[in-house]
């Protein structure tokens, strides 16, 4: 870090400001804007300036800085627009011990002042430590875009009420789960939107309901997608940062954890045949017991939480035991692997349906499945936990009358680093598992849509010369 980032008190501080420009002008500002006790020192204010200072109640000397009006400064800001006098009252300054900037010259600064970006009271200041001045200008302008334009008002909100919720909640732990519950709540929303008299309304409503100990923890069960961090969704990552457990298994990776807050418990309810291993009654009461200790449970899933995922069972067992669940989606591996691997799943000449399925039934037996259904052309499969039983798969789908010829697509560790894409005719569906030696996570596409696209698009031109004909 090349400088320690503060943010300073200046309010009723002696502050001088050497200069009388335009630089000089936009520093008043922003120190009137702080509530600086600013003395301004120029032997040729420009008008602006000094009608500035005279509305503000600035001190404003018209000569030459002279060290004398560096006694009692705690800052000084110096933009006489003039190398050398920048230097002599920067030297001069620093003689006398008072912090200095001087405008665009960081080299003869004590601190540097950062873009910045404004919501009220929340403030973001942006800095490249002096390296890319022109950078800083664009972080900043994606920042503007990223932040609500009523967010000061939510700071003011939440200012408001800060003295009813510390009487009614005295620990600071129940306090930072009442925030966090607000700034995800209706009520945030609504203050966000404008409609601060509902907001007010629901905010007392929630005050009252956790004063009475009625709000208790929940769980949200949160698809985290199938591995590439970028693919999660931003209520994911939001509630990620909210969390004050996190119950994961193995197909969630690393860097996606990493986006967690810092001090969120992870119980990792992993891997089959692992030590960590939990059945998933052990997930289920973990989940309540969690939640009825009144924390935020996230229960992150790999890929989507209602695709193979039992997310659907995990939700209804908590709402039976009377716990609030919510939902997030996330990319499931079909789609994912299917755009990492550049096929689509439905394609107006190639594939009209799309399925789903799991290669694996209940406690690994046969999967309940319409082969018959499923072996029709131009359509899509993507086999879930399909490697064991590809072999099965690959004869039945024959067997009831798709090609041995169909393409097919193997999609291992997709969208992470390590992705492999392997390619075959369902015929050889099986050898090609083996012979690559593929490892789960994989998902298996079989269709026309993962074949070779200009084969395809040759094959479409055929078929459709042929009819004309
Ligand atoms: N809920 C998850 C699926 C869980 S079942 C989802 O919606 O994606 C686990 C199976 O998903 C794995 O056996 C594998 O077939 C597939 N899978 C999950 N992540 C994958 C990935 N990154 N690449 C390939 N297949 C994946």
């Amino acid at each position: 870090m090349q400088s320690f980032p503060v943010f300073l008190k200046l309010d009723g501080a002696p502050v001088l400001l050497a200069g009388g420009g335009d630089a000089a002008t936009a520093k008043l500002r922003l120190l009137l804007a702080a509530k600086a006790r600013v003395t301004i020192v120029t032997p040729a204010p420009e008008a602006e300036l000094a009608e500035l200072a005279r509305t503000a109640g600035a001190t404003l000397i018209s000569r030459e800085f002279s060290t004398p009006d560096l006694e009692n400064k705690k800052l000084v800001i110096v933009a006489t627009e003039n190398e050398a006098n920048d230097r002599g009252i920067a030297e001069a300054a620093r003689a006398a011990g008072v912090t200095v900037n001087v405008v665009d010259r960081p080299a003869l600064s004590d601190f540097t002042m950062p873009a910045i970006v404004e919501r009220g009271p929340v403030t973001v200041a942006i800095s490249t430590g002096g390296a890319a001045p022109v950078l800083a200008r664009q972080v900043r302008g994606l920042i503007e875009t990223a932040l609500p334009k009523n967010l000061g008002d939510l700071a003011g909100f939440i200012d408001s009420f800060r003295g009813a919720v510390k009487s009614v909640l005295p620990t600071a732990t129940q306090r930072r789960k009442f925030w966090d519950r607000f700034l995800s709540s209706a009520a945030a929303r609504q203050v966000l939107s404008g409609d601060e008299g509902a907001a007010r309304r629901d905010m007392l409503a929630l005050l009252n309901r956790s004063a009475a100990g009625e709000v208790t923890g929940r769980v949200a069960i949160v698809g985290a997608g199938p591995g590439d961090p970028e693919l999660l969704t931003r209520k994911a990552h939001r509630l990620l940062q909210e969390a004050d457990v996190i119950v994961h298994d193995r197909l969630v990776s690393d860097d996606i954890l990493d986006l967690a807050r810092r001090d969120a418990r992870r119980v990792y309810v992993g891997k089959a045949r692992s030590a960590h291993f939990r059945t998933q009654d052990q997930i289920n009461r973990i989940l309540t017991e969690e939640a009825g200790a009144g924390h935020l449970v996230v229960r992150l899933k790999g890929g989507d939480p209602f695709v193979f995922g039992r997310g659907g069972e995990e939700a209804d067992h908590l709402r039976a035991a009377g716990i609030e669940v919510e939902i997030v989606p996330g990319i499931t591996a079909a789609t994912g692997c299917a755009a990492a691997a550049g096929f689509p799943l439905t394609h107006r000449d190639h594939a009209s349906a799309v399925t789903f399925l799991s290669g694996q039934g209940r406690e690994g037996g046969e999967a309940d499945i319409d082969w018959r259904l499923l072996a029709q052309a131009r359509h899509t499969l993507a086999v879930y936990m399909g490697i064991d039983t590809a072999r099965q798969a690959r004869t039945r789908l024959i067997a009831h009358g798709r090609s041995p010829e169909t393409p097919v697509a193997i999609v291992e560790n997709g969208t992470l680093p390590n992705q492999r894409v392997i390619r075959g005719r369902l015929a050889d569906l099986p050898d090609l598992l083996e012979r690559e030696a593929v490892a789960s996570p994989a998902l298996i596409f079989i269709g026309e849509v993962t074949g070779d696209p200009i084969a395809r698009t040759a094959e479409t031109a055929i078929e459709r010369l042929a009819l004309a004909l």
